[in-house]
């Protein structure tokens, strides 16, 4: 089954608490999914690491244990007592291990080993990827190979060791019972484990369960509920694809960049114009609300620099500021997002943790200086939400890919969605997605002691800056001369290039930045 890019799934998203897609949101999805692939509460965990993983240096800065640990209770965001995961699963009665061994978990971008048992005793091994983004995918059940990514309902059916034409049989017994069915997927494992895998766009009701259960060979079944917000469905399919085929069909429909959104995300959810308006107004919510709470200092920050948001804020009505009137409003606005962030708070993932005080960053600045109220600030969102639907056809948000994936893509969808706000036609927020990926291309990523602060937050500002400049410049005639599709796809090549350069000679490699490593609980030992 061709899979596609939701607006909400890839770009907006995930709604999780700071500050990182990929070592915060995919890993509190990955827990959900672990707890439901156990089948009942966890007793234990131990999540083994590779000893060469990202995370090695960051999965407490980053917030990884607890987001796993949230998870496996259950918990979804917007949760409480995020930073108190630890104590929460002391007093559930869970016990978690963190190691970092020498192993190789095939495909590993940040790749995660999570032995688990339950409090009834069962036992189950999966092998995890967080893939960027917030995206992630159980590869391996106790030895056999799968492909569950949290975007389908899914049925899995259990047999001993089976053959493939044991497995079809079971499959064409249980298909009549699949409403919106998907995918099927006959696993033989390696093991004394294979797996019938039924991935539905609805979920499954219990009488239906309980028939598939009674299944002759079927031992097992678990059921694992999506963990995204649009649920994928075979039927389901946008009305373009690339930046050319949507600039042509807005021509067609007389639709802007917002409108072309709005019809994008529809044809993906199945939720109509007002379902997605719906979500997209409570994503700007989260925005605002992490705005606010950034800049009232009322969540500690929780690493090696000060807070800075509520004094720059301050600092732009004073005679000593230079007047760079709405993009003064936007700095300020995106650092409060990003030092709420590493307070642990809920923010909106645009397209990830690193990047996001970007995008919020740009329409808060462009909403006061133009007087715009919350319905512009939707449009302004879904509208750079379409700019990155349009890059997650090729490229992966992961900070695995170098810092360009992260912030100089947060840019191009801040320079998108301002340039529609300016009243900008698809083509020319094409062009100033464009002009933003020629700007910063070739960022590595490098931050310092495993924390989403230096020079991440640097990094959001001067993408605010960038992206309000080009949006000037692009409105006002400048010549971008390299279509935007052609700029997605240098990017990715430049990505493949500098991927892990960061971490051997960035900022993180500064004397400060080996300094404050050295100092950082994740070399001390907890
Ligand atoms: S340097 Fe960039 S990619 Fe790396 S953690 Fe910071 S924001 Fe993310």
């Amino acid at each position: 089954m061709k899979s596609y890019p939701a607006i909400f799934n890839q770009v907006l998203g995930p709604v999780t608490p700071g500050p990182s897609s990929s070592s915060t949101g995919g890993p509190g999805r990955i827990g959900l999914l672990c707890r439901d692939l156990l089948g009942e509460e966890p007793a234990h965990v131990r999540f083994e690491f590779p000893s060469t993983s990202s995370m090695r240096n960051s999965y407490m800065g980053m917030n990884t244990d607890k987001a796993l640990i949230s998870g496996l209770l259950g918990k979804k965001p917007p949760q409480e007592n995020f930073p108190q995961a630890r104590e929460e699963a002391k007093k559930a009665g869970l016990e978690v291990e963190f190691v970092f061994l020498d192993i190789d978990i095939p495909g590993d971008v940040q790749g995660i080993r999570a032995i688990m048992k339950g409090k009834n005793g069962f036992e189950t091994t999966l092998v995890t990827n967080s893939t960027g983004g917030g995206t992630c995918v159980i590869q391996e059940i106790d030895g056999c190979l799968t492909d569950i990514k949290g975007d389908h309902y899914e049925l899995l059916l259990f047999t001993g060791p089976a053959s493939q034409e044991e497995l079809e049989r079971i499959a064409q017994a249980a298909k009549p019972m699949a409403k919106s069915l998907n995918a099927v997927n006959c696993l033989v494992g390696k093991k004394d484990v294979s797996i019938v895998e039924l991935k539905t766009g609805e979920p499954w009701d219990e009488a239906d369960i309980q028939k598939v259960k009674a299944i002759p060979g079927v031992k097992y079944i678990r059921v694992v509920n999506p963990v995204h917000p649009v649920v994928a469905n075979i039927s389901h399919k946008p009305p373009f694809e690339t930046a050319e085929e949507m600039v042509a069909y807005g021509e067609a429909h007389n639709l802007n960049l917002f409108e072309l959104a709005v019809a994008y995300e529809s044809a993906m959810s199945g939720w109509g114009r007002e379902g997605v308006l719906e979500h997209a107004r409570f994503l700007w919510s989260v925005i605002k609300n992490s705005i606010e709470k950034g800049l009232s200092k009322e969540s500690p920050l929780v690493g090696y620099i000060q807070t800075s948001a509520t004094e720059m804020r301050d600092f732009v009505s004073t005679p000593q500021a230079l007047d760079l009137g709405a993009l003064n409003h936007a700095i300020y606005a995106s650092q409060a997002v990003m030092e709420y962030s590493n307070s642990m708070g809920v923010i909106v993932c645009i397209p990830t943790g690193g990047s996001s005080g970007i995008v919020p960053g740009v329409l808060y600045g462009a909403g006061q200086a133009m007087g715009l109220d919350d319905e512009k600030m939707v449009e302004g969102l879904l509208a750079a939400g379409m700019i990155g639907a349009i890059m997650a056809r090729e490229t992966n948000f992961s900070g695995a890919w170098g810092c360009q994936a992260e912030v100089t893509s947060g840019c191009a969808l801040a320079t998108g969605g301002l340039i529609h706000l300016l009243g900008g036609t698809p083509q020319q927020c094409c062009d100033g997605a464009s002009m933003s990926l020629q700007s910063l291309l070739g960022l590595v990523c490098d931050p310092i002691a495993g924390k989403v602060q230096v020079p991440c937050m640097a990094r959001n500002v001067a993408a605010v800056a960038t992206a309000m400049a080009n949006a000037n410049a692009v409105l006002g005639g400048f010549d971008v001369l390299v279509p935007f599709s052609e700029m997605i796809t240098t990017m990715v090549r430049v990505g493949a290039e500098i991927r892990d350069l960061g971490h051997r000679c960035g900022t993180c490699m500064s004397p400060t930045g080996i300094r404050f490593a050295a100092e950082s609980p994740e070399h001390q030992g907890e």
